[in-house]
């Protein structure tokens, strides 16, 4: 059961059939552009979507707004030092402020970034430094259906050949994203952090956490990594961060907060290069851009995310919604993660064409018949066409991810998502795909408009 009970409550909003066809057809079957108040059930993304408990708010309430040198500062700074072991800790206001700050000051045009999967803002930052981000995901996770428990490890032996290799040189970081959200949440085994560690010593290359879902990755380890079912998820979050030299953090995540970030480093020259940036461009090196209050709420949040039980409900929710999935005839990317399922809607609506979208076809129908938002992950997201419109890339699988928000959710309202795949699956056949009538130069899914494709076009 879940280990809390509910003390606030926000209406969700219930709408007709009539209202959501009408709601698709005004934003040109663009699910970004809905209001978030024709949504019944939210599940477009998990970050900063989470719930406070009473301890964030009543935090909160306490935070200190002294532009420098603030109260909450200091706590925050106590807690993320103690779990992180970190010698130079910065606050950011998200992610990707941390990303631009730490990579802007480390890479230049010609390096080489190497990750298990760049997430898409990580790629972006690295590349607007000037730099080539190469993923490294490990062969396992190449296969959505097998369920091997530890997909988002990076290859290892790829990583070695191109360290020892021509191109060794040009790398100037390493960076392991845990859970690996471009690579369907799936975790990293302990092993794989150690020995990417050990390499990036060796060749005197620094080595980062991508830490966004440091706990849902920790929790994973100790149910399935051999030597580690004795540990606390605390316990292996703290080794974690100490096998690397610094880390990147989203906090909207696992800090489960609605705003927050922070960079962690061992190096004090980079840290010192790092601190004038932030200071120029995100706020004073004391609030990175945030609030006192966030930065209390984000200490509280940090401890309370590997909480045994906090976790072991999460892990238990997600796969009390893989189960409504199966049962509904629709498959996912195996093992489920945490934060999120990835639906096959390739494997679903096999009469629709890549350059067709089953992935966004699905996504409507859950809109549609459900009044649930999901996030598309397949062509319309990575793939490519030519001027002309004829398509040139299409995506690896055609997947629709249902993530979810922290604390927000009950089981009655998965079994609403159940009952709606369940109702999507028994038409399949008739659902139909959709064309795109105008589209941006990058990023296109966020701004993109389309209209359906009848059937045997
Ligand atoms: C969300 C996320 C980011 C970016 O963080 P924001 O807070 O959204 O800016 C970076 N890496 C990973 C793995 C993420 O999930």
């Amino acid at each position: 059961m879940e280990p809390y009970r509910i003390k606030v409550v926000e209406p969700i909003p219930f709408t007709t059939r009539q209202q959501r066809e009408e709601a698709l057809r005004r934003v040109n079957y663009n699910l970004f552009d809905l209001r978030a108040e024709e949504v019944t059930i939210d599940l477009l993304t998990d970050s900063g979507t989470g719930a406070l408990s009473a301890a964030q708010q009543a935090a909160g309430m306490a935070g200190d707004e002294s532009y420098s040198g603030s109260r909450s500062f200091y706590r925050f700074h106590e807690v993320v030092t103690e779990l992180t072991g970190y010698r130079h800790i910065l606050p950011a206001h998200q992610g990707r402020a941390a990303e631009r700050v730490l990579f802007s000051t480390l890479l230049e045009p010609g390096k080489l970034a190497l990750s298990n999967t760049h997430f898409d803002t990580t790629r972006a930052n690295v590349e607007l430094a000037g730099a080539e981000a190469r993923d490294l995901p490990c062969p396992e996770a190449k296969d959505i259906d097998s369920p091997s428990p530890f997909k988002g490890n990076i290859d290892i032996d790829e990583l070695r050949r191109i360290l020892t290799g021509p191109e060794g040189h040009r790398v100037a970081m390493v960076v392991t994203t845990i859970t690996n959200n471009g690579g369907g949440g799936q975790p990293v085994s302990m092993e794989n952090i150690k020995q990417t560690s050990a390499l990036c010593r060796a060749h005197g290359v620094p080595f980062f956490l991508d830490a966004a879902r440091f706990a849902e990755n920790a929790w994973l380890v100790t149910r399935n990594e051999w030597g580690y079912q004795d540990r606390t998820p605390r316990q292996v979050a703290e080794e974690a961060f100490r096998l690397a030299d610094g880390c990147v953090m989203s906090a909207k995540k696992d800090g489960i907060v609605h705003i927050g970030g922070f960079i962690g480093l061992n190096d004090g020259e980079l840290a010192q290069r790092c601190e004038l940036l932030l200071i120029a461009t995100e706020g004073f090196a004391t609030y990175g851009g945030l609030a006192g209050r966030d930065l209390d709420m984000m200490a509280q949040g940090l401890t309370e995310v590997t909480e045994p039980s906090y976790l072991a409900e999460r892990a238990e929710i997600a796969s009390y919604l893989a189960h409504r999935v199966h049962a509904a005839g629709v498959d996912i990317l195996e093992p489920p993660g945490m934060h999120a399922l990835y639906l096959n809607a390739g494997r679903l609506l096999p009469h629709i064409p890549p350059h067709n979208y089953p992935g966004h076809a699905l996504a409507v129908q859950l809109y549609l018949v459900g009044g649930i938002r999901s996030a598309e992950l397949g062509s319309l997201y990575l793939g490519e066409e030519d001027e002309a419109g004829n398509p040139t890339k299409s995506a690896p699988y055609e997947l629709v991810r249902l993530a979810l928000p922290r604390r927000v959710y009950t089981r009655s309202h998965y079994d609403h998502v159940g009952e709606t795949l369940a109702v999507i699956a028994k038409h399949a056949g008739s659902v139909q795909g959709f064309r795109i009538t105008e589209q941006s130069p990058i990023l296109r899914h966020f701004r993109a408009t389309l209209e359906p494709v009848p059937l045997g076009y």
